[in-house]
């Protein structure tokens, strides 16, 4: 069975000796010396000032919506996971949507100022399938109308923007690390932010928003990444060259070989590559209904990425209907990517598109 994709795992007597320094110590979990050392790893890694690593990409948004005390409407896009419009809503914001560009798939900054209103306190772009937004764009309009950004950066991972970590741009950038993911620590996520005072506070927050040992000086939550999990990290990362150098030719190939048959994501010109994806735009949902099925008969299992559309969710208030993110999501199917895909099961997967589009 070939799914959209593959957890890449470290050699196991790699990862048996951080357990066995694990069981040495005996600290399994809070910041413990392994956290320490990849946030500090990560950090030098990928050219950004502060890495809080936490539980999860999910909680990571919630960290960081509190972090830059949100309230009211926050606009974002509805063509993202559900986490990103879900955590806002648990949070007691509003999400208000504003539509994605058809040929990028990301949040459209030409949208965003028509739903500005007194009540809006932030925009929380999402980074879709990897492909970097209109950054600049969006910062010029949040800072005209004095607005946060928080990027949920789900999708990259050591993606520049020109020249620099596409991660510094935004107040925060928050990623998940979950085994799905680019680069993973099992299930884990983490926050990006520039200033150290706002690191130290979203360092208490992801631990109950404590203050030392006992007072509470935040309303936190519990967000803390264990060691064992933070030691798959430390060997993964050693691996990430070559994990995404492979990677970069299975996206490549698919690129040559499908790029004047279905529609594919135009990517930021000012950004490098993801390659966390290979998301295909069909013509129709009966077309890729077809391609889908015909996929499954053979054993491989791409993904309808991102469906549905956020803006149908039951639990948003304010919602507007979005056409073209449900048009897209309607059509989109995410191919198998992953280092390890190899080039016979490309051509089949290629092969198998093709005659059933
Ligand atoms: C995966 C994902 C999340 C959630 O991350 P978890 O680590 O699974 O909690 C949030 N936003 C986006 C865009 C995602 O793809």
């Amino acid at each position: 069975m070939i799914n959209v994709t593959k957890t890449f795992l470290p050699a196991k007597e790699k990862y048996l000796k951080y357990v066995d320094e694990i069981f040495e110590s005996g600290w399994v979990t809070n910041s413990g010396p392994l956290v320490q050392a990849l946030e500090e790893r990560l950090a030098d890694y990928l050219g950004v000032k502060n890495i809080i690593l936490v539980a999860n990409g999910t909680v990571a948004l919630e960290i960081a919506y509190r972090l830059m005390k949100l309230e009211g409407d926050v606009i974002t896009t509805p063509f993202s996971h559900v986490s990103t419009a879900a955590m806002l809503v648990s949070n007691g914001l509003t999400p208000v949507f504003a539509d994605i560009d058809p040929t990028t798939f990301n949040l459209n900054p030409k949208n965003i100022e028509s739903v500005i209103t007194e009540e809006t306190s932030a925009i929380v772009p999402v980074h879709i399938f990897g492909n970097a937004c209109e950054v600049e764009e969006i910062e010029s309009i949040a800072k005209k109308h004095k607005l946060k950004v928080i990027y949920d950066a789900a999708h990259i991972f050591d993606t520049k923007y020109k020249g620099e970590s596409l991660l510094n741009f935004g107040d925060v950038s928050t990623l998940s690390l979950h085994a799905t993911k680019l680069f993973h620590t099992i299930e884990g996520g983490a926050l990006i932010v520039d200033d150290d005072v706002l690191a130290a506070e979203a360092r208490s927050l992801r631990y109950f928003g404590l203050d030392g040992q006992d007072s509470v000086k935040f309303l936190g939550t519990n967000g803390t990444m264990n060691e064992f999990e933070a030691a798959m990290g430390l060997c993964l990362l050693d691996e990430m060259e070559a994990v995404l150098a492979a990677r970069r030719e299975v996206f490549e190939y698919y690129e040559s070989a499908l790029k004047d048959v279905v529609t594919l994501q135009k990517q930021n010109e000012n950004s490098t590559p993801s390659y966390g994806y290979f998301p295909v735009l069909l013509k129709t949902e009966e077309v890729l209904l077809r391609a889908q099925k015909a996929l499954n008969e053979t054993g491989v299992f791409p993904r309808r990425y991102f469906r549905p559309s956020l803006d149908t969710l039951p639990y948003i208030k304010k919602s507007v209907v979005m056409p073209v993110s449900r048009d897209v999501s309607s059509r989109i199917l995410s191919l198998p990517l992953y280092s390890t895909v190899g080039r016979e099961m490309q051509k089949k997967i290629i092969d198998t598109l093709m005659a059933n589009i």
